[in-house]
Order: structure tokens, then C-alpha cells, then sequence
């Protein structure tokens, strides 16, 4: 043993003997009513019952067009109807891309029919399509190291190697071809390309999204492939013989239309007392009807405010948003902190990653609510909800609220099936379970219930017959 070495086993052995005791105070008991409303939440109908609605009397509701005005609509008459306060429909511009007809083919050398779809401000072929040499890469880096030559004139595929994740990182990760694919591809003078969906199933189904071209970059058609058929692809690259594509893609921009944002309150006691923000996002892609993404989300956010005020009147307000054309770049959540930024929030959540269960509760409510914070993991144990940060808070609408710095909660919910669905034809109602959505609106509720500064019953309605 070196000197150095048992110095330091000595200095450690110390240091317990030599420090004050830091057992930081056990956080207060999760009071009767938080225990109650949780168990009750767990018999919810309130949010399955507003996901099968939006789903069934809407469908898909694409940022931008008549879809999802007609959403906005429905959804002022389900919170009123529902006995929320101060329902409204905040609308802000913006511009709007369609999609068109999209077709594939390998022409060369094993003729043969690909599925495809564009991508979110995709640009367009000819009616009658192009044809050109296809060339591929593994990686987004390997299209980046190519040299232009290699690239130039052709169509470009390009893969990658997402694989499952319980959190969802691997979207970030692997998400680069679909953002950064087509700008760099058009940069090298490309003619269009195909991505590997960003997904994790092998149906035949292609996984849209958004991405946009950089500044002064030509638009070029870019869409993507189903797994089976990107693999199909890299099968035929591999044989070493010039491939050709033949691509037909006609999306296109119908320039700038009205979205908006739909707000519902439930008052608190105290006007003053900064307020609750629960939400998800209204809009959806246009090839499902947009059940997990995110008809669960705002039928979540809004069951547990429901069920709040179905129990009495908490001090805080609670506000619910859903928010308008997240999809297609957060026009909601930015048009929304623009308009409501400076308002005073105790915490701000949005759910936004399907309708599996929660499975960890992450908050960034402030040194001075560590009590609460602390409290509130308490009182999600027992939905098999795991104790997260108390420094971190996530939500893609409300993304720009957070990057000012305000308060949040994130209830994460398990993302191991989410891009089996994500973004294709695939997300519809049949794929939400009932009991995961009750879980999540019973951790919403207790969430509220939490943070609410106390529910009181409501007051004895006198002369009512
Ligand atoms: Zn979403």
C-alpha cells in the first residue's frame, strides 16, 4: 500500500467522525385528500373519454389546415361542456405545408415498389417524378464526410441504427438524418433524398416529421422509408450494382394560415397565487388520427384538472393548454409564452410522449418547494412511479417557458413502444390502453393535488332543487 493510498483510506475512514450529521428533514406526509384523489383517479373515463371523441369526431388535425380548426372547435365545446372557466381560443399565423401524392419504385436493378412519406416542408417533384441514381450511407456523418461528387445528381439514402429506449433519447440521437439529412444532401446538390424512418417497428409504415431547410438552402423532395423497406434498400445497395429510384412527392406550401391555442381554467381561491399550466398539444400528423400523439396528452392534462375540480376549489389556478401546431415547430408554445411569458406559475407541465404508463417524476420547482417537490414523489410512489431530478423539467411545447427559467414537473412516461407508432398511420385509438391512461391521469391528479396549495369543498349551493 502507498503512503498516498493509505492516506486517503485514513482521510475517508475519518471524514463520517469529523462531519456534522446532514440528514435533510423527511418531507411532510402526503396529506388524506392527495391519497384520495389518487385512488379515485385510477377509475378515470374522463380522459379516455375525450381521446376517443377528439379521435373519432375529428381524426387527424394537421397544423395550419380546416382539420384542425375544426379540432379547436370541438375542443372549446368539450372543456365548456366538461364546466371548465374561461374557455378560449388564442390564434396566432402561420405558414402551412400539405402533403401530396408520394410514391417509390426501385427501377434498377430489381424493379420493384417502395412505401414512402414525406417529411414535414418537404420540397416537391415534378407531377411526374424524377429518376436518378440512388446512393447511400450509413450514417448522417458518412453523408457529411462524402464528397460532393458522390452526391451530386442523385438521390440519397440515408440510415441509421435508433434503437428502443425507455426514455426516448435515442430520438435525439438518431433523429439527425430526418433534421439535418436534407439540408445537407440539397447542399451537396443532391437531386432529393429518403431517410430510415425514425422508428422502431417493422410494419410497413413510414414515420413523417418535421425538418427545415437552412437558410438560403435549396428545398429538395426528402421523405421516409419504412424500416422494412430501408433495410430492402441497403439490401440492394450491398450487391454493388448502380441502383435507381424512381420518387413521385408533391407537398406543398399553401402559405399562411390561422392556428391557434385552446386555454380552459379551473379558478383557484387566491387569483394571485401563481398558477398551475397543464397541457399537451392539439394538432397532430395527418397519416394517423394522432391518439398517443397527442389526443392522450391533452386528454390527460384536462382529466386531472377535471377531476380537481370535480373535488373542490384548489388555491391555485389551474390552467389547461392545448396548444396549436407543436408538430410542425412549436408555433403554440412560442405564440403562448409571447402572449402569457410573464405571468407568475408555480409549475408548468406538458404530456407529450404517448399513453403508456409514467414510470419517474423529474421537477425543477425551486430550492425554496424542495419540501413539496420531495412530497410530491412521496405521493407518486405508489403508482410504480420512480423518484427522478428535483433540477430538470421537459415538455416540447413548453420547451421556450422552461428555457426562461420557470418551474416545471415532468411525469416521463415509458417511451419503450412510442416509435412503434410515432408519427405514422399507426397511431389511432385501438393502440391506447385504458389502464395506462387512468395511471397517468391518477399521477397528473396527484400532481395537481400536490401542487394545488389545498383543495376546499365547494360551497353549499343554497335553494337548489
Ligand atoms: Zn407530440
Amino acid at each position: 500500500m502507498t503512503k498516498a493510498l493509505l492516506a486517503a483510506l485514513l482521510t475517508a475512514a475519518a471524514a463520517p467522525a469529523l462531519a456534522q450529521p446532514t440528514i435533510a428533514p423527511p418531507p411532510p406526509p402526503v396529506p388524506p385528500q392527495v391519497e384520495q384523489l389518487r385512488t379515485a383517479a385510477m377509475q378515470d373515463d374522463y380522459a379516455w373519454d375525450i381521446v376517443e371523441g377528439l379521435t373519432t369526431e375529428v381524426g387527424p388535425r394537421l397544423a395550419g389546415t380546416e382539420a384542425e380548426a375544426r379540432a379547436r372547435e370541438w375542443s372549446v365545446r368539450k372543456l365548456r361542456s366538461l364546466g371548465f372557466a374561461n374557455v378560449r381560443v388564442e390564434t396566432f399565423d402561420m405558414p402551412v405545408w400539405v402533403r401530396g401524392e408520394e410514391k417509390a419504385w426501385i427501377t434498377a436493378p430489381f424493379p420493384q415498389p417502395l412505401v414512402v412519406t414525406a417529411l414535414g416542408n418537404s420540397g416537391a417533384t415534378p407531377p411526374q417524378g424524377i429518376e436518378a441514381e440512388l446512393v447511400g450511407f450509413d450514417t448522417i456523418d458518412e453523408l457529411i464526410a462524402a464528397p460532393d461528387a458522390a452526391v451530386r445528381g442523385k438521390i440519397v439514402f440515408v440510415s441509421h441504427a435508433m434503437g428502443r429506449t425507455q426514455d426516448g433519447s435515442s430520438y435525439g440521437v438518431f433523429g439527425r438524418p430526418r433534421r439535418e439529412g436534407p439540408s445537407i444532401a440539397s447542399r451537396k446538390g443532391a437531386l432529393a433524398i429518403v431517410v430510415r424512418s425514425i422508428g422502431t417497428d417493422y410494419h410497413r409504415n413510414p414515420h413523417t416529421g418535421v425538418m427545415s431547410f437552412a437558410e438560403g438552402v435549396s428545398l429538395i423532395p426528402a421523405g421516409a422509408l419504412p424500416l422494412p423497406d430501408a433495410e430492402q434498400v441497403q439490401r440492394i445497395l450491398k450487391r454493388g450494382r448502380p441502383v435507381r429510384m424512381r420518387l413521385v412527392m408533391t407537398p406543398r406550401n399553401i402559405g399562411t394560415r390561422q392556428s391557434g391555442n385552446v386555454i380552459a381554467e379551473v379558478p383557484g381561491r387566491d387569483p394571485r397565487a401563481p398558477m398551475l399550466l397543464v397541457s399537451g398539444h392539439l394538432d397532430s400528423w395527418d397519416l394517423g388520427t394522432g391518439a398517443i400523439d397527442d389526443g392522450a396528452g391533452v386528454a390527460i392534462a384536462a382529466a386531472a384538472a377535471k377531476r380537481i375540480m370535480d373535488a373542490g376549489r384548489p388555491l391555485r389556478t389551474i390552467r389547461i393548454v392545448w396548444f396549436g401546431a407543436e408538430e410542425v415547430g412549436l408555433f403554440g408554445g412560442l405564440d403562448y409564452r409571447a402572449k402569457h411569458g410573464k405571468l407568475a406559475y408555480h409549475a408548468i407541465a406538458e404530456s407529450d410522449f404517448g399513453a403508456d404508463r409514467v414510470w419517474k417524476v423529474d421537477s425543477r420547482l425551486g430550492k425554496e418547494n424542495e419540501a413539496e417537490a420531495k412530497m410530491l414523489q412521496l405521493a407518486l410512489a405508489p403508482l410504480g412511479i420512480v423518484p427522478g431530478s428535483l433540477e430538470k423539467a421537459e415538455g416540447s411545447d413548453i420547451s421556450p417557458l422552461l428555457a426562461d427559467g420557470l418551474p416545471g414537473v415532468t411525469l416521463n412516461q415509458d417511451g419503450t413502444h412510442y416509435f412503434d407508432l410515432h408519427h405514422t398511420p399507426d397511431d389511432t385509438l385501438d393502440k391506447v390502453d385504458p389502464a395506462a391512461l387512468r395511471q397517468n391521469v391518477a399521477a397528473w391528479t396527484t400532481m395537481l393535488a400536490v401542487l394545488s396549495g389545498g383543495i376546499e369543498p365547494h360551497p353549499k349551493r343554497r335553494n337548489r332543487r
